[in-house]
């Protein structure tokens, strides 16, 4: 049976989690669909690789598709309209987009400029937030929702937008904003526009679910929520309170819960509007999950639902109980930021080297005078059809510390021992192709074959590019992004260049759930092999630590006008000066420091003048270098 490119899409599962935005193509290439015009058009992720590298940019390289972004956020708001329309729904949808999920400046101006025709609004956590929100709201229709700790001037930029005609709305988090943002109106002669956060007791599933619920840290519980209506009502600042918002936690796997939290929160939207509050926007929050396995389950990593379904949902549930209590329907908002911008950057890295465990090819017959246990384990080969593979795989080991034994007490040199374990691994590496075809594998065999598990080093930082893949086991889908034509006949970790133990990616998707490995292609010392880990556009930009002083990675973004590939925002990633001055060190004074040194060695006569220029130079480009491993 040969390969092909059905088992490589397959395999690696590119049609389940890729959403028609990734593929495979003839040539075995991974490629991105770029609308162009008016057709969309397939463009293969090694071709833009290798016209970064005949520019000059190394890797490891993080690439952005400003036209995923745009086709997520033509999604999410179509699919709430769509919704509406089919429910004859008699509010509007209206989102807004957490600047905390990628708070890249050209993701910003998408947002306004591309959302501007379905008044797609921003959420801002904090004072830098709002800062960088209010430079952008254009849109007088659209809203800019304020959640997170407010103080004084966080309060007075948010009344004074408001009075240039931006719909800026203070969401309350804690019951002590309250007095402060009356007090500041006051003071200003500004009303303000305010929402409420409640913290929800319906319980949610995922990695994020303490993020909503009883003991969240944010919100106001059902007394400290009626305390902040009674206080309005007493200061007269009730009829500004026009918006009720929950946030269940990020990456909710889960449709019921999505729906049960709703039904208890349009609950209580409607009681504050009993209450006679103005209420007229519901905002449901985040957690708008991303099916990053393609299982479209109930894991952590995925979702039971599609983005339609939500829209569907969320909106049933609302009309529904509005309806019962003769409430008019109110405008919808989601605060959706994982789901708007996890599609849009992919980081795509090189294998620098490789250290092999499994041995499918036979090494060299010991010699005729090699010692005993060397040709007791080179004869385990040809027993391996015929005896019990476990009898067979026992041998081994024992010869193989034998072998060890030996040479701890000076009875062979290094060079028999490496011969030896060499065919050691080809044993083991038989046992466990073979194993592989019995039903039931004994655990030792299963062991045996994590053990046969491959490094593949990787030119990235996990620290860095994918610190939930660290922090939380986040699942991501990775594979190789060429000779997908060729079978994929090795198992890999990857290991990645921070020397750091747990700096590597050992859980994989697949198929059946997950696996501790990744099918790679043989890879050749010196040979070109490029891995990339897609849907990262979420969290993983500004979460990133500077772990062994690995900075940020090369960023562009990649479009495609009348065939052409077309590279804009161009952002060189960190030197090693950039790096250094971050932990306070300042490249001048390093230099200066340097150059002294290699001058005592001058005046020592441990090198020469010529020599000193020669190391003086190195250590300059070296501070200007890039900070990951350049071939
Ligand atoms: C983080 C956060 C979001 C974004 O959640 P996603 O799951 O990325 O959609 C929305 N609202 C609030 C209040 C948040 O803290």
């Amino acid at each position: 049976m040969s390969w092909n490119i059905e088992d490589a899409r397959e395999l690696y599962g590119v049609q389940r989690w890729g959403n028609g935005y990734f593929d495979i193509n003839s040539d075995g290439d991974v490629v991105v669909q770029l609308r162009d015009g008016d057709s969309t058009v397939p463009v293969s992720l090694q071709k833009i690789i290798e016209g970064l590298a005949d520019r000059g940019s190394a890797m490891p390289q993080l690439l952005r598709f400003r036209d995923l972004l745009d086709r997520r956020i033509e999604d999410l708001n179509e699919s709430f309209l769509t919704a509406i329309k089919e429910t004859s729904y008699q509010g509007s949808y209206r989102g807004v987009y957490p600047i905390k999920v990628n708070q890249q400046q050209q993701v910003i101006e998408e947002i306004s400029e591309f959302g501007r025709k379905y008044n797609y609004g921003l959420e801002a956590g904090s004072k830098p937030e709002l800062i960088a929100a209010l430079a952008y709201m254009q849109d007088p229709n659209a809203y800019l929702i304020c959640n997170g700790y407010k103080d004084d001037e966080f309060i007075d930029l948010a009344l004074r937008a408001i009075q240039m005609g931006i719909r800026v709305i203070m969401v309350l988090e804690m019951p002590s904003e309250l007095p402060a943002i009356i007090a500041r109106s006051r003071a200003l002669d500004i009303r303000p526009e305010l929402g409420i956060r409640f913290r929800l007791s319906t319980k949610s599933e995922g990695h994020w679910a303490e993020s909503g619920g009883d003991r969240s840290v944010f919100g106001l519980n059902s007394p400290q929520l009626i305390d902040a209506i009674d206080l309005l009502k007493s200061e007269g600042f009730l009829d500004c309170l026009t918006l009720f918002h929950y946030h269940q936690g990020s990456q909710l796997p889960n449709i019921r819960a999505i729906r049960e939290a709703a039904t208890e929160a349009v609950r209580v939207f409607v009681s504050l509007a009993q209450e006679g509050a103005p209420m007229e926007i519901l905002d449901m929050g985040g957690g708008l999950a991303v099916d990053y396995d393609g299982s479209h389950s109930n894991f952590a990593s995925s979702c039971n639902y599609s983005l339609k379904e939500y829209a569907a949902n969320l909106i049933e549930v609302v009309q529904q109980h509005c309806d019962e209590t003769n409430i008019p329907h109110p405008t919808l908002v989601t605060e959706s930021g994982r789901a708007v911008v996890a599609y849009y950057s992919v980081l795509v890295f090189n294998i620098l080297d490789v250290t092999r465990f499994s041995q499918p090819e036979e090494p060299a017959a010991p010699a005729k005078d090699a010692h005993d246990m060397l040709h007791n384990l080179w004869e385990i080969r040809n027993r391996i059809d015929r005896n019990d593979l476990q009898e067979c795989f026992n041998d081994a080991l024992f010869y193989r510390d034998q072998v060890r034994d030996l040479f701890r007490h000076g009875v062979i040199d290094l060079r028999a021992r490496s011969a030896a374990e060499k065919i050691y691994w080809h044993v083991c590496t038989r046992i466990a192709a073979k194993a592989q075809l019995l039903d039931h594998i004994p655990e030792d065999l299963q062991t045996l074959q994590s053990n046969l598990i491959d490094f593949y080093y990787a030119n990235f930082s996990v620290f860095q590019s994918l610190p939930d893949s660290w922090a939380i086991d986040q699942l991501f889908p990775i594979m190789p992004i060429h000779k997908l034509d060729t079978e994929p006949t090795h198992r890999a970790i990857l290991a990645d260049i921070t020397c750091d133990c747990d700096g590597k990616v050992d859980r994989f998707i697949n198929r059946d759930g997950t696996t501790t490995y990744l099918q790679v292609h043989d890879r050749q010392p010196g040979e070109e092999y490029n891995i990339a880990a897609f849907l990262v556009g979420a969290y993983q930009e500004t979460l990133g630590d500077l772990h062994n002083l690995l900075g940020d990675p090369h960023v562009v973004s990649v479009g495609i006008e009348e065939g052409e590939i077309i590279y804009t925002h161009e952002v060189e990633g960190d030197s090693v000066a950039d790096v250094l001055s971050y932990v306070e060190y300042d490249p001048k004074d390093l230099e200066k420091r340097f150059r002294n040194f290699a001058e005592k060695a001058v005046s020592k006569g441990k090198i020469s003048a010529k020599q000193r220029k020669l190391i003086v130079d190195a250590y300059r480009n070296g501070l200007s270098g890039y900070t990951y491993y350049e071939s």
